[in-house]
């Protein structure tokens, strides 16, 4: 009642923009013990369930603390339900906000900032140590692939002492917080290597460029590994980009986002830029085609290599400003939001760069190289999306960067255990239980679910940790 939100703010965009630092503000502790205050310790906080955190965070219990300047023992609460804060705390889009009680009236707690000041702190007091296990079991446990799932399932298998053998077919570990989310969003030198060489402290190993699959070149078999270990766990992600294929789809110049993005923040680590590896948006018009995260860090990484415009095409119309009356709270609410790039686009060129209710009818080139897009206005008819005649338009562009989502998990690295797959192509296995079709091999994060969020894969990595090893010791004392 006496404070209002008041969210930390990111860096100025036109200081953000010059380079690939984080967009983050020091924590401003005043700000956050204010803040805390705010949380009303409700009676039953949703915040914290239902709708609100999928990992169910103690989020009024750690508000508190915050509040009373108890930071270790926050730190205690968080790490209880949550292993990787320093992640979910910069790039989680808060569903836990969405459903906090004070947002029947008010603009929610910040909690998300609440969170990261939390486990930052908890890493400048040096609070935040190896926790290797007492005792081993003797089992072991093949984890294949390395984002969130992996390295939540990796960390509580290993704290309920199996031996833990990641392996990743990438050259760094962390899946899409490494190779997929930009820099700006999450350091990967300063956040999640401090991460993996703590889990590498604590007795996981870590194998890089293990393309895991049926032997044949270039590939690791599965089945070499399955024989090798008790238990095998897939955390494979999503992998498989939504194309556009229309007219011209070939041209040299229209590249799917992961492309981009990956090559991007290779380039980043390895050289600072310096060796030119990667798709440079420098003084060209770009076009993203698809919002969501994903889209939103194509413009961002766009405008740091100095492209001459971006434009971002949704083919959905503007959300509203506030909540639809078939959106009600606590469910997360779908309403128009300026995410960071967009943020930035508007400071560099004056305007959002999102155009609404639009499709792609074909690329336009020359040489071999696009040059342009033509598109359509759409609007909705009875559930249906239909072209509206006469609102053709083209639109100039070197470089168009594909940000349509994802299809599911690829199956090089299943197929030969028979792993049966839904009716989306994703790895069938019952959400809480993770157990594929076959005997002793589970399924957690995105591969299972579908492209999603970090804090849900956090999730099922956990959760799956918990089921592989009930299977493996008959009982389980993993939450
Ligand atoms: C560009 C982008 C931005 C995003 N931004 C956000 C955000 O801001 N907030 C948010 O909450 N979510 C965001 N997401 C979604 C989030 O990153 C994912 O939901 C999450 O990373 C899924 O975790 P995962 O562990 O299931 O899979 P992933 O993170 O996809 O990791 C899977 C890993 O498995 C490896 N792998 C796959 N096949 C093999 C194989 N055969 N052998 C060995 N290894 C293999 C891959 O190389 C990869 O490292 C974003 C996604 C994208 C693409
Ligand atoms: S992990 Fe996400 S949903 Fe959970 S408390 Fe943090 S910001 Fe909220």
């Amino acid at each position: 009642m006496e404070f209002a939100r008041n969210a930390a703010p990111y860096r100025a965009p036109e200081k953000r923009l010059l380079d690939f630092k984080e967009i983050y503000t020091d924590h401003d502790v005043e700000r956050l013990t204010t803040q805390g205050a705010r949380c009303m310790d409700c009676g039953v906080p949703f915040c914290q369930s239902g709708e609100g955190c999928p990992i169910h965070n103690l989020i009024p219990e750690w508000n508190d603390l915050v509040y009373k300047g108890q930071w270790r023992e926050a730190l205690d609460r968080l790490h209880k339900t949550n292993n990787f804060p320093e992640f979910t705390g910069r790039v989680c889009p808060a569903p836990c906000e969405g459903a906090c009680v004070l947002g029947i009236t008010d603009p929610a707690v910040t909690i998300k900032n609440i969170e990261m000041s939390i486990i930052d702190r908890g890493f400048a007091e040096g609070w935040v140590v190896a926790e290797p296990p007492q005792n081993r079991t003797g089992k072991s446990v093949a984890v294949i692939g390395s984002g969130p799932a992996g390295l939540a399932a990796a960390q509580q298998l290993n704290r309920a002492g199996h031996t833990v053998n990641v392996y990743e077919r990438a050259d760094r570990i962390g899946g899409l917080l490494m190779y997929g989310i930009p820099n700006m969003k999450l350091e990967k030198k300063g956040v999640v290597e401090r991460r993996v060489k703590l889990m590498e402290d604590e007795g996981i190993t870590f194998h890089t460029n293990q393309n895991i699959g049926d032997g044949t070149e270039g590939t690791v078999d599965i089945r070499a590994i399955r024989d090798q270990h008790d238990a095998v766990l897939y955390t494979t992600g999503a992998t498989l980009p939504r194309d556009l294929p229309i007219p011209g789809r070939e041209f040299e110049g229209v590249h799917f986002a992961m492309e981009f993005l990956t090559a991007n923040t290779k380039s980043y680590l390895d050289s600072n830029h310096e060796d030119g590896n990667y798709i440079s948006a420098k003084d060209k018009n770009v076009i993203v085609i698809g919002g969501g995260d994903t889209g939103t860090d194509c413009i961002g990484t766009s405008l740091r290599h100095g492209c001459k415009s971006v434009v971002n095409f949704e083919l959905f119309p503007k959300p509203p400003a506030e909540r639809a009356g078939n959106n009600p709270w606590p469910t997360w609410p779908k309403i128009f939001r300026v995410d960071y790039g967009h943020e930035e686009a508007t400071q560099r060129f004056g305007e959002d760069p999102r155009i609404y209710s639009i499709s792609s009818v074909d690329f336009s080139g020359e040489n071999g190289r696009v040059t342009g897009i033509n598109t359509t206005e759409v609007e909705m008819r009875d559930g249906r999306i239909e072209n509206v005649p006469g609102t053709e338009k083209h639109w100039k562009a070197d470089l168009v960067l594909l940000a349509m989502g994802f299809l599911g998990p690829e199956h090089g690295a299943s197929d030969p255990l028979g792993i049966e797959y839904d009716e989306r192509s994703n790895y069938k296995a019952e959400y809480g239980k993770y157990a594929t079709s076959v005997e002793g091999v589970f399924a957690a994060g995105d591969c299972r679910r579908g492209q999603s969020l970090v804090v849900r894969a956090i999730n099922e990595g956990r959760e799956a940790a918990r089921e592989v090893d009930r299977w493996l010791m008959g009982s389980t004392q993993l939450p």
